[in-house]
C-alpha cells in the first residue's frame, strides 16, 4: 500500500524524458506511454503533463474538469491507434484501497484480450 504524500513521482521523470518510456500519444497537455508491467496485450497509461495537485481522482476539483475530459478523450485516441476500439477498458485506481501506487493521476487503457467483469 502506497500513501499519497503529494511528492513528485516517477511519472514526472517520464514526462521530462529523464527516464525512457514507449510513448504512444503526446500533445501539449497529455502523455500516453506503455505500462512497464502490462496486464493485457495493450496496456497504456494516459497522464496529464501538469499534475496540478491531481495526485488521484479522489482529489479532483472543478478546475480539473477540462484536463479530465482531455484524458478521457486521449484514452479513446490511444484505443484507436492501438486497434482495440472494438473493446477496451479504462481504469483509474484512486487511493490506497484501490491499489493506486503512483500518485500522479493516470488512466489505464487496457485491451487486446477478453476482459472479465467484475474486476478483482
Ligand atoms: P496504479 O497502480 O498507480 O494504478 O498504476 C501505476 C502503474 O504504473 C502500474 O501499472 C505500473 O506498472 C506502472 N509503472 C510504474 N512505474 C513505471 C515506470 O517507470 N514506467 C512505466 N512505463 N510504467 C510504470
Amino acid at each position: 500500500v502506497v500513501a499519497d504524500t503529494g511528492a513528485p513521482t516517477i511519472f514526472d521523470k517520464i514526462i521530462a524524458k529523464e527516464i525512457p518510456s514507449t510513448i504512444v500519444y503526446e500533445d501539449e497537455k497529455v502523455l500516453a506511454f506503455r505500462d512497464i508491467s502490462p496486464e493485457a496485450p495493450v496496456h497504456v497509461l494516459v497522464i496529464p503533463k501538469f499534475r496540478d495537485g491531481l495526485t488521484q481522482l479522489g482529489k479532483a476539483e472543478e478546475k480539473h474538469s477540462e484536463i479530465l475530459g482531455r484524458l478521457l478523450y486521449a484514452a479513446k485516441v490511444v484505443a484507436e491507434k492501438e486497434g482495440i476500439l472494438d473493446g477496451f477498458r479504462v481504469v483509474i485506481n484512486s487511493g490506497p484501497s484501490a491499489c493506486q501506487s503512483v500518485y500522479h493521476l493516470h488512466l489505464h487503457v487496457l485491451g487486446g484480450r477478453q476482459m472479465k467483469w467484475p474486476p478483482g
